[in-house]
């Protein structure tokens, strides 16, 4: 048995088999690379769902971590530590915003933006007591709380998980006709993803989000934007909303925030939404320490100067042109997505999109495949073009047989 069947045993035999990892177990990482147990190397064009935008290893990020790891990590909010201050300035200030709620992960924000625009409805809004309604869409993918997938319209993520929480109306992505016949006064908030990822990289139609937009704030009702997968430079804007020019009500923030080090997420809002909480109405241990304020400054401070949302949008035109001269053959149906991030749909006489991510890896590249036949592209932000390009090579001989 070789170190890689060793690992990927045990691993089946002793962890919960809630993933379907592809066979192969990394040992090390770097830039856009990584090398297995056995020293083969893969190019990674999954970058942990947009978690590692940077790059693994990040010399600027990891520096911050290690500098940080010596001074303080944790604190806890019941005290304030010196790193706190700086990140909630720097962080609402990239999104334009007053107010920052720290958590971990991706579905901790979310379910805080959830309780924020319950709060918002109740105390600011004047919806009666237990009637707040959250305006959601079909195919979303929010997290994996119970109270996330209680919206979620994929059976897969919601079978034997019930009772639900109530409160969220499920309208069909894109459909601005359906998305205002669901608003009414209890509507608190309406939440969105700006490109949908796990569906597959689904790209609304033009002028579908600031529609969205204006129905929101004509009917005072809050657009929340979860921007965890699709924001921080991956479209080749700091955030999706931007290609359409609608600035949300609330961004939520999660996966690159964290550097590919910690997880860190956030809520950003105005004054009048967020101040809505009061001390011991909501809180996470870990939310804001100071080793994840560290690494999520770096982050905010290579953002601020626009070069690798540059990346994104020039080496994502690439991509794209690359992509899309694919949709001649038969080979592949359809391509969608905005700056390095991509939907690819591989035509089902080609094999499944796992059967794809495998022939895939054995060329040396790591990708991930959503929902049956989609392969979703998402290098990180600093992947050469010459890697990128040797990575479309290795898809065009997968799909040559
Ligand atoms: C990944 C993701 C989440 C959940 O984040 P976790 O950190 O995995 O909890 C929520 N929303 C979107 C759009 C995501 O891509």
């Amino acid at each position: 048995m070789t170190a890689s069947e060793h690992a990927i045993a045990t691993a089946e035999a002793y962890s919960a088999h809630n993933y379907h990892p592809l066979p192969v177990v990394v040992a090390t990482a770097e830039g856009s690379w990584m090398t297995d147990v056995e020293g083969r190397r893969y190019l990674d064009l999954l970058a942990g769902y947009s978690a590692l935008n940077f790059g693994h290893g990040n010399r600027r990020l990891i520096a911050a971590a290690k500098a940080q790891l010596e001074r303080v990590t944790l604190t806890s909010r019941a005290f304030h530590h010196d790193r706190f201050a700086d990140f909630c300035t720097k962080v609402a200030e990239l999104c334009g915003m007053e107010m920052v709620l720290p958590m971990n992960t991706g579905a901790e924000a979310v379910e805080t933006a959830v309780k924020t625009a319950r709060k918002w409805g109740y105390r600011i809004k004047g919806v009666p007591d237990n009637m707040a309604k959250i305006v959601v869409a079909g195919n979303n993918f929010h997290g994996r709380t119970t109270t996330v997938i209680s919206f979620s319209t994929d059976p897969e993520a919601r079978a034997d998980y019930g009772p639900y929480t109530p409160g969220f109306e499920i309208v069909p992505y894109g459909d601005l006709t359906a998305m205002e016949a669901a608003l009414t006064e209890n509507t608190v908030a309406v939440l969105l993803e700006p490109i949908q990822g796990e569906a597959g990289v689904l790209v609304p139609p033009p002028g579908y989000l600031p529609a969205v937009r204006r129905l929101t704030r004509e009917r005072n009702i809050l657009f929340m934007a979860d921007e965890i997968q699709s924001g921080l430079g991956r479209t080749g804007r700091t955030f999706a909303c931007e290609h359409e020019d609608v600035v949300p009500d609330v961004y939520i923030l999660g996966k690159a925030l964290g550097g590919g080090i910690v997880p860190v997420s956030a809520v950003v809002s105005s004054r009048e939404v967020l101040g809505v909480f009061r001390p011991g109405e909501h809180g996470s241990t870990f939310g804001g320490n100071p080793l994840a304020c560290a690494v999520a400054l770096e982050v905010v401070d290579m953002l601020r100067t626009g070069e690798y949302q540059q990346r994104a949008a020039e080496l994502g035109e690439h991509l794209h042109r690359e992509l899309g001269a694919l949709t001649g053959g038969d080979a592949v149906e359809a391509v969608r997505g905005r700056g390095l991030w991509a939907g690819v749909d591989i035509s089902p006489a080609y094999g499944t999109g796992r059967a794809i991510s495998e022939r895939m890896m054995e060329r040396g590249v790591l990708v991930k495949d959503t929902h049956g036949s989609t392969i979703r592209f998402a290098p990180p932000l600093v992947i050469t073009k010459e890697d990128l390009d040797w990575g479309l090579d290795q898809l065009r001989a997968v799909l040559a047989g």
